[in-house]
């Protein structure tokens, strides 16, 4: 699925030249190279505030603690996502109201969220799936309308643009009033352990995100709010600043896999491919396809068997969790839809074309006789 080895060894020299400056310095937590790399992300970004954190479910939880919510507040998510996206607003006693997803792009539906809409909503959620963008103009208008937060979960995200109808473009997390990311290793961009950061252009939101994930302190020993302690590992922001300065190669090689993906399996009248909403570009942290008429497991085990690997993300919708299950919500038809019909291919920054036309061709061959 992904090949984290050869694009290791690519880097190898500079990488292992950063850790060992860091060893060297014995700073190990914050220190120059942290802040180095929050400015190069902050300017890679074009935002404002960078505030790493520990990974990428602190970041998420973080800012929800800095947006001054009550108990019982609700917060509306997606239900086709990473447990970590509905975890915090559980975590946090406020009340996740899951959602359906768009059956293109498979993020957040604008419909969905209308309808989900109370005078005790607070937050919108919404999660840049597999590398794209939600809709993410109609969703800060809905926001704006009813005096919601908008906070993106752009773990999956990172290198993917997104325009507005007047033109202007912006780096995906970098839209709504706070953005998370993940740098956890398969991650766009991945360092070689635990790490994530926060986004925002809102000085005063920024201050406050920064204040939480340092112990709630305003100045040295002195608290102004109870906070947690979650920041990034001093040898990881060293690697995540060398592979910050080849981000765009790497998304450019996602998406020349990804060509050759739509490509090569755009004639299989059962496979449906990517659909890309039309104003974001896709970094294609995954290549999900629908696995249409033919049992989408049949087809994992046959790809297994002949050594190509491939994930089901997400094999069960949140809202059928045991963990998040609740009277309110029983259906999700899309995301239901969803959960046992996808398969991710593999998609990472070193697929050769030798690679990809093994796995396209494995693909034609699977007999449609084993599933009749
Ligand atoms: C990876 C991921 C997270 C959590 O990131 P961690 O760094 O693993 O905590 C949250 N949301 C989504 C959509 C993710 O893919």
């Amino acid at each position: 699925m992904v090949d984290l080895k050869s694009q290791y060894h690519n880097i190898k020299t500079d990488v292992d030249a950063a850790i060992q400056e860091v060893l060297d310095s014995t700073v190990f937590v914050k220190g120059g190279k942290v802040e180095a790399f929050r400015k190069h992300f902050a300017n890679y970004l074009n935002v404002k505030h960078v505030i790493p954190v520990g990974n990428g479910t602190d970041a998420l939880m973080i800012s929800l603690m800095a947006l001054g919510l009550k108990p019982g507040d609700e917060v509306i998510a997606p239900s086709f996502t990473f447990v970590a996206t509905a975890e915090v607003v559980a975590l946090l006693g406020l009340k996740l109201v899951l959602v359906d997803v768009d059956p293109d792009t498979f993020c957040i539906s604008l419909q969905e969220v209308e309808n989900a809409i109370t005078e005790n909503t607070k937050v919108i959620i919404p999660v840049h799936l597999f590398g794209q963008n939600a809709d993410m103009e109609s969703i800060l208008r809905v926001a704006r309308e009813h005096n919601l937060y908008v906070v993106e979960d752009a773990c999956q995200s990172i290198g993917s643009h997104y325009t507005f109808s007047n033109g202007a473009k912006f780096h995906s997390g970098c839209m709504g009033d706070i953005g998370c990311t993940s740098f956890f290793p398969s991650k766009n961009l991945g360092c070689y352990g635990d790490g994530g950061a926060i986004f925002t252009n809102n000085d005063e939101l920024a201050e406050k995100i920064q204040s939480i994930a340092n112990h709630g302190m305003k100045t040295r020993y002195h608290y102004e709010r109870v906070g947690v302690n979650s920041r990034l590992d001093t040898i990881q922001a060293a690697i995540l600043d060398i592979k910050l300065s080849h981000l765009d190669s790497y998304i450019a090689s996602r998406v020349a896999a990804s060509r050759y993906y739509h490509e090569h399996l755009k004639e299989i009248d059962w496979l449906r491919l990517p659909i890309v909403g039309t104003q974001t570009t896709h970094s294609y942290h995954q290549f999900t396809v629908i696995v249409d008429n033919y049992n989408r497991n049949d087809l994992q085990a046959y790809l297994k068997d002949r050594a190509i690997p491939t994930m089901v993300y997400y094999p069960k919708p949140l809202h059928l969790q045991d963990a998040y299950r609740t009277e309110e919500c029983k259906e999700l038809p899309v995301s239901e839809f969803l959960s046992e019909k996808v398969l991710s291919l593999p998609m990472h920054t070193e697929l050769d074309e030798e690679q990809l036309a093994y796995i396209v061709e494995t693909i034609k061959s699977f007999p449609a006789s084993i599933n009749q």
